[in-house]
């Protein structure tokens, strides 16, 4: 039996027209042929081989949180909503399996009474789990990867419509599955490497950015988690370090109430009024950055490790980030500035600074390099001018790897160069997904056909 049609909205319920798909960044949307929600893998395989009898394409949705048009669906949409939760958990080693389509919030609630936590996390967590992984979404530290570092296994439908289990006793395929870009299959099921809970330290101070700079490289060796926000137009850095703490360290600090509030007055109310401010009179965006790069004061609190790596973002933002290799971070960063100060731009949303550690994923943006990640920001509806182009051709210069859920606009032809295993992982792409079932015109621009 084929699963149930429905015009439910996948990315935001907000949208006006049902049928219409909408990213939250508002830089892509589309209305694709047909919303089919799947309960399983079963589903899934339906559905791809009703994809292959009517010659269209099928794209699995997560939370539209891509800023380039990687998720836009062309053909069949499917709406993974019901796909969440734990399936299994293997307490000897650590490990959950759980529905691809559990959104990244939902993790606490599984993790916690079986005493685990994900190693490592992104800044916020609206994102489904499959998702995430599947474009290479990271944290910072040097000691821990991306979130695709931490699958041990995947279940995924191919693009013939057979039900795959991979796990890391197969490492070849599994570099590519765990970070596959949506183009290898629809994933159904995740098993994730776990550690035991604990707490983080987080420690937020205000310094001089040529310091912040300077020293990027020492402290992402120095600490567990390191990053720094720059603000345009200002000297002021905003440094953010975690320490991990063993599960039960005491909560100290602001509680999360209080930041909560904080961050909601600070970094989404009063900053959502300042970036409209600035939109609608640049001349004052300077101004704008001056006051919000001179209001970060510091702070430091404890308390459980996904209530510290996780902020809410309300402020709607286009971003695009690129991994370069680590020690190119200090140059580049002070290249960027100059740009900004030469060419007049008005930015009011800080740059963002983070690292990884090597990896062996096939397509991870820290694929075999240490790498360091320089996201730049616009506030949605500033008037789009060659900020994001200009320091695209920087980082680009500096063997630059694009966030795949980000903007920007390298090819295939960039992207080989870049990425040793680039034709490994087409190979897998021809043996999974033969016919393209899983395509959409971002998948052909980077991967090329
Ligand atoms: C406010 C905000 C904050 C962010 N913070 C960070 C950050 O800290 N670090 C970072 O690295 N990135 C960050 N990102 C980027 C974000 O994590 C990625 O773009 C991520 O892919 C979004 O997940 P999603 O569930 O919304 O996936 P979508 O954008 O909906 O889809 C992404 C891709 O995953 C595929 N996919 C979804 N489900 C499946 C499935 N079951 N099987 C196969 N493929 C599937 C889709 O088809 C699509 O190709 C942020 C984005 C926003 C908007």
């Amino acid at each position: 039996m084929l699963p149930v049609t429905t015009t439910r909205p996948t990315a935001t319920q907000a949208d006006a027209s049902p049928a219409l798909w909408r990213n939250w960044g508002r830089t892509q949307s589309a209305v694709p042929a047909e919303v089919i929600a799947v309960r399983d893998a079963d589903d899934v395989a339906a559905a791809v081989h009703r994809a292959r009898r009517d010659g269209i394409t099928v794209k699995a949705a997560g939370s539209g949180h891509s800023f380039s048009a990687i998720a836009v669906p062309d053909g069949i949409s499917l709406d993974l909503g019901a796909m969440t939760g734990l399936v299994h958990a293997d307490r000897e080693r650590s490990r959950v399996t759980v529905r691809a389509g559990t959104p990244l919030h939902a993790m606490p609630a599984i993790l916690e009474p079986l005493g685990l936590a994900m190693p490592n996390l992104g800044d916020v967590d609206a994102q489904t789990l499959a998702g995430a992984t599947s474009t290479g979404t990271h944290g910072t530290g040097l000691g821990f990867g991306g979130l695709a570092t931490q699958i041990v296994g995947v279940t995924l439908v191919t693009g013939t419509g057979e039900v795959l289990t991979v796990g890391d006793d197969d490492p070849a395929t599994l570099q590519a599955v765990a970070l596959g870009l949506g183009a290898l299959g629809v994933l159904t099921e995740i098993t994730l490497q776990c550690v035991p809970a604990f707490c983080l330290e987080a420690v937020e101070a205000a310094v001089q950015v040529d310091d912040a700079a300077a020293d990027f490289d020492d402290a992402v060796r120095r600490h567990d988690h390191h990053e720094f926000y720059w603000f345009p137009h200002t000297d002021v850095a905003l440094t953010k370090t975690n320490t991990r703490m063993p599960a039960g360290t005491p909560a100290q600090g602001p509680g999360r109430v209080a930041r909560f509030l904080s961050d909601e007055v600070l970094s989404n109310g009063v900053f959502a009024a300042m970036c409209e401010a600035g939109a609608r009179f640049p001349g004052v965006a300077p101004s704008l950055a001056k006051v919000a790069g001179a209001a970060q004061s510091g702070r430091r609190f404890v308390d459980a490790s996904n209530a510290v790596f996780v902020s809410q973002r309300r402020v709607r933002f286009r971003e695009m980030e690129y991994a370069i290799p680590l020690e190119e971070v200090h140059d580049a960063v002070d290249e960027i500035r100059l740009l900004i100060d030469r060419r007049g731009w008005r930015i009011s949303f800080p740059i963002e600074v983070r690292a990884a550690p090597a990896d062996d994923l096939m397509l991870s943006t820290a694929s075999g390099r240490d790498s360091g990640y320089i996201a730049v920001h616009r506030y949605h509806r500033d008037a789009p001018d060659d900020y994001f182009t200009s320091v695209e051709e920087i980082l680009t210069r500096r063997g630059g790897r694009p966030h795949w859920g980000k903007m920007h606009t390298r090819t295939a032809e960039h992207l080989r160069t870049v990425y040793p295993r680039f034709d490994e992982f087409l190979a897998v792409r021809d043996s999974l997904d033969p016919d393209r079932v899983f395509a959409n015109s971002y998948l052909t621009q980077v991967l090329g056909r």
